[in-house]
């Protein structure tokens, strides 16, 4: 094929179908300008200026103080559990991505998986404890859906055992609690800015730290270890994220407010809408301040007329594509359930969310026309 041969289309026909999320995408033609200065610095890479800029204007809208850049949250993770020496177990939520419990698996931790709270569906303080060994060096829980964990509570436990948190906060942008940014707890909290995230930067992620040299010593780990051409201080991974992604991540921050907003009254009108809907559960907030809106889980219950699958399919035949976040549990893949604390008696609050929940469309330019449509398909089945 030449070089300027045309690109094929596979399919010229509109998909119509509504799916659980949408990337949200700035103007194309705001994007130019920033092109045009990479284009003329050739800077492409290496902490260049929209890197350096980024990270800046995202601890100023977060409200946090330091924060590193990655290509992807999952590197992030990885490069968090590396920066604070972590080995042994690690004890974590079944309830989430599976990119949590690999990004143990990579560093050579196992894994021990606790039960979640009934309410929340994070993981529950209360099970804790008992799950530590002598072998546990830390805890890694989920701001699952972008609700707030429990942080004073697993803060207590941590000091008192002497563990280290890493908080898991891919789907936490934003959010705030009574005391400011959620992403300020733990001793790092990891970003995703994937496609699929309430900010993205097409691939990209964060690490919160909480000073400045731990920053550095991130940064250096993020970037091969490197720090001059005779001096490299640790065997580092390459994760950066790369110019052409910061630039968008300045661009997106600039509609981010509006993007929120609009999730939140997506949000306000499927609450209002299913308040009415027998056996349909709408996951309440967490005591956040400040929410993300970032998904929009109902727990099927057992008054309602369909099993779980039964309305998944329903809503397919009808063009929507509502998402089972989380099913099947990280504990019940196959690298992982065969721990013992994968056992579905150790987590039977997870096991049952995870047969009830069902995550309905939610993005900015989610027509309410649609979701009262969504809505109705509910009800009918009712
Ligand atoms: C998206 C996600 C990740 C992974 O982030 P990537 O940027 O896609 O690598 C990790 N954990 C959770 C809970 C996620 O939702």
């Amino acid at each position: 094929m030449s070089a300027s041969a045309p690109i094929r289309v596979v399919s010229t026909e509109p998909d119509e179908r509504i799916f659980v999320t949408q990337p949200h995408m700035a103007p194309l033609d705001e994007f130019i300008p920033y092109l045009e200065k990479i284009w003329e610095s050739k800077v492409l890479t290496n902490r260049g200026p929209f890197h350096r800029q980024l990270e800046t204007a995202l601890c100023e809208y977060l409200g946090v103080d330091h924060l590193a850049l990655f290509t992807n949250g999952t590197l992030a993770l990885v490069t968090a559990l590396q920066a604070l020496r972590i080995t042994g177990e690690v004890i974590t939520t079944p309830y989430s991505f599976v990119a949590t419990a690999h990004s143990l698996l990579w560093n050579g931790i196992k894994p021990v998986f606790v039960d979640v709270d009934p309410h929340t569906l994070n993981l529950d303080p209360k099970k804790i404890e008992a799950a530590i060994t002598p072998q546990t060096t830390a805890i890694m829980p989920v701001h699952c859906y972008g609700h707030p964990c429990d942080v004073d509570a697993i803060r207590a436990i941590a000091d008192n055992y002497n563990l280290r948190v890493i908080y898991d906060a891919a789907h936490a942008f934003g959010v705030r609690g009574q005391e400011g940014s959620i992403l300020r707890h733990g001793d790092l909290s990891v970003l995703s800015f994937h496609a699929t995230k309430v900010f993205n930067t097409f691939e990209g992620g964060a690490i919160i730290c909480p000073d400045a040299k731990t920053k550095q010593h991130i940064d250096h780990l993020k970037n091969f270890g490197y720090v001059d051409e005779v001096t490299v201080v640790a065997p580092g991974i390459n994760s950066k994220m790369s110019e052409i992604n910061a630039a968008f991540g300045l661009l997106q921050l600039r509609h981010v407010d509006e993007a929120l907003a609009q999730r939140k009254a997506i949000d306000a009108l499927y609450r209002e809408r299913l308040a009415h809907v027998r056996g349909i559960r709408c996951l309440a907030d967490a005591g956040e301040a400040v929410a993300n809106y970032a998904y929009f889980p109902i727990l099927v219950e057992n008054e309602y007329s369909l099993e779980r699958d039964a309305l998944f399919e329903k809503l397919r035949e009808h063009g929507i594509v509502a998402r089972r976040y989380f099913y099947p549990l990280i504990s019940d893949f196959p690298m992982y359930r065969g721990l013992p604390s994968a056992n579905r008696e150790n987590l039977p609050v997870a096991t049952d969310a995870a047969r009830r929940v069902l995550c309905l469309p939610i993005y900015p330019s989610l027509a309410h026309e649609q979701v009262e449509r969504i809505v109705d398909i509910i009800a009918q089945a009712a």
